[in-house]
């Protein structure tokens, strides 16, 4: 029936990501160990060992905390939320790694914005990830551009923009993968935590980009009517 068909589906979903994380974590895990059985072995204890063991689980530590997010839509409340100011609040919470790389991040929001039934926390996270994506794609001096606009009656829209070094069209049909990163220390999981963050919220999701042009995120949340017509 659809609805085993749909179940079936969630998890092989879910497997594919169980081994992925598995894999992703004995990567680092086998490293720590095996410094660990060198120090034990009587060898003496360098400093490198150290920083080694050190840097691989703060590796563990980044999947992990990313991948919590996901396990939350059970216990996330949603509340009537401002979006306009948490994405304001947001914006200010990465001020200092703009700040570090001299670039500007420039927010325009539309006055009157309905409010938005939400996880406050997973919409902040949503919105961390694709800044620090266009952050970290993004040369020193650069402008990233964020919006927020009414989107007639029913809709909110988000677009992110950057001028960075851009995404090429084989990679671009990969984006979302778990795990799929092109960064010395990415996760991978950023874009796959938002998509599902966004479509948990009924809400759209979508990238286009042009290699050393730049790249555009938009994100669409629809509205409750109740929402409209000034209940919230
Ligand atoms: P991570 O940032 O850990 O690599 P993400 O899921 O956030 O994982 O992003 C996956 C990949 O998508 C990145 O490694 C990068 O190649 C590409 N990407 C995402 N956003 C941008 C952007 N704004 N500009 C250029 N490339 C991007
Ligand atoms: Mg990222």
């Amino acid at each position: 029936t659809q609805e085993l068909l749909i179940n079936s589906e969630k998890l092989s979903v879910s497997g594919q990501l169980a081994a992925g994380i598995a894999h992703e974590i004995r990567n680092p895990l086998a490293a720590i160990k095996g410094f660990l059985q060198l120090m034990k072995s009587g060898q003496p204890t360098k400093q490198e060992y150290l920083e080694i063991i050190s840097e691989e689980m703060s590796r563990i530590e980044d999947i992990l905390s990313e991948l919590l997010v996901l396990a939350k839509p059970q216990i996330s409340k949603h509340v009537p939320k401002d979006i306009g100011q948490l994405i304001q609040q947001t914006v200010i919470l990465l001020g200092t790694q703009a700040i570090l790389k001299s670039i500007e991040v420039q927010v325009s929001i539309d006055d009157e914005l309905p409010l938005l039934v939400c996880d406050e926390n997973q919409i902040k996270q949503v919105i961390i990830n694709i800044i620090k994506n266009a952050l970290e794609a993004t040369a020193s001096g650069g402008v990233i551009r964020v919006s927020v606009r009414k989107l007639g009656h029913a809709a909110i829209k988000i677009v992110i923009r950057d001028k960075g070094c851009g995404i090429s069209k084989e990679r671009l049909a990969r984006l979302g993968e778990p795990f799929y990163t092109t960064k010395e220390k990415g996760t991978g999981l950023g874009l796959m935590v938002s998509r599902r963050i966004i479509e948990s919220h009924g809400g759209t999701f979508s990238v286009t980009s042009t290699v050393n042009v730049g790249t555009t995120v938009t994100i669409t949340f629809p509205i409750e009517r109740e929402q409209m017509n000034g209940f919230g």
